[in-house]
């Protein structure tokens, strides 16, 4: 195998392929933060429009992406406050 590089493999795209609405309940969101957060430090959060949305109306889920967001842009050597603005939390 070469080393191409394969930023969505099928479990994403199945769910880019869900995702076509923006609403989003609680509950997905729940589900899908880890993968959100990791995407906002890769600058790919727009592959998740759902998710973005849900996140400015719903400070419950905002918060809790925030404090995944924190630590893990630590560990990355990343400065999170720009990744928070994306949130729309500030
Ligand atoms: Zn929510």
């Amino acid at each position: 195998m070469t080393s191409r590089a394969r930023p969505f493999g099928p479990e994403v795209m199945r769910q880019l392929t869900l995702d076509t609405e923006p609403w989003l309940s609680c509950d997905d969101c729940f589900h899908h933060v880890d993968e959100y957060v990791e995407r906002l430090l890769a600058a790919q959060e727009q592959a998740m429009p759902a998710m973005a949305v849900h996140l400015r109306g719903c400070p419950a889920c905002a918060e809790e992406a925030e404090t995944l967001v924190i630590p893990a842009a630590e560990d990355s050597g990343m400065d999170p406050r720009p990744v928070l603005a994306g949130l729309g939390a500030g």
